[in-house]
């Protein structure tokens, strides 16, 4: 299958599952030193091979003819600094949104699936969409394969379209689970000797990228892990109050 065919097949299966609606959303793959990128205001469920547009590293237009997505930017700043991302999936899922809207990351660690594939998804402050705040806002969080933005929808990255799309749709499954989870009354996290297990797991499969933040050792103590990103932020700013 050609990337655009790809591009085109990913785009009919998050309108399908309720993961964008109307115009929302927007799909990239790198392409050698080019991007190939979605158009906005076309509805992503009804994409034609002929509507995706490639752009050069800095957002310019190369080919194609409708206008290259709104959020190009957030997409640029993932390629740039993650050198092993080919591809990018930005949708709104309902459920994962909410989370997202109630200052929720998903940072618990509830599922022994969740915890391999994803790790944490941490949630990135606010930026207005369509501007320069919104790739500010990952400053520090590019180090995750999926994240959600605050009150606004979720980004995930992959080596493969489909390993990144995979992502996005187990976010809102994530979403779904902790919602029940947490609904029910008060989940019960990993125990953090069985997250370390899973850790070691993630290290056999080769997957580097996020950090399960909670789980409880003993059944009682909630330990927080931070991602290096996380922690170097966090000495910084600790570092700060102690100068200012
Ligand atoms: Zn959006």
């Amino acid at each position: 299958m050609s990337m655009k065919a790809e591009i085109v097949e990913i785009g009919r299966r998050l309108y399908s599952k309720g993961l964008v609606a109307g115009y929302e959303g927007n799909i990239s793959v790198r392409n050698g030193n080019s991007i190939l990128i979605t158009p906005s205001g076309v509805c992503k469920g009804f994409l034609k091979e002929a509507d995706i547009i490639e752009i050069n590293s800095i957002g310019e237009k190369i080919a194609g003819n409708g206008v290259p997505s709104s959020e190009t930017a957030l997409h640029l700043k993932l390629y740039r600094e993650r050198s092993d991302v080919q591809a990018i999936v930005h949708a709104h899922p309902p459920t994962a949104t909410g989370f997202a809207c109630a200052g929720l990351g998903l940072d618990q660690s509830l599922t022994a699936e969740t915890v391999l594939m994803l790790g944490a998804v941490p949630l990135v402050p606010y930026g207005t969409p369509s501007t320069e705040e919104l790739p500010e806002a990952l400053n520090g969080f590019t180090g995750y394969d999926a994240l959600l933005l605050a009150n606004h929808g979720a980004i995930s990255v992959g080596k493969t379209l489909e390993k990144a799309y995979f992502l996005m749709e187990q976010v809102e499954q994530y979403a779904k689970i902790s919602f029940v989870a947490n609904t029910l009354g008060t989940p019960k996290p990993l125990p953090c000797d069985e997250v370390d297990k899973l850790m070691a797991l993630r290290e056999k499969f080769g997957i580097q990228t996020g950090d399960p933040t909670v789980c409880s050792r003993n059944g009682q103590v909630t330990l927080y892990r931070f991602s290096r990103n996380e922690l170097v932020n966090l000495i910084q700013e600790i570092l700060n109050e102690v100068g200012g």
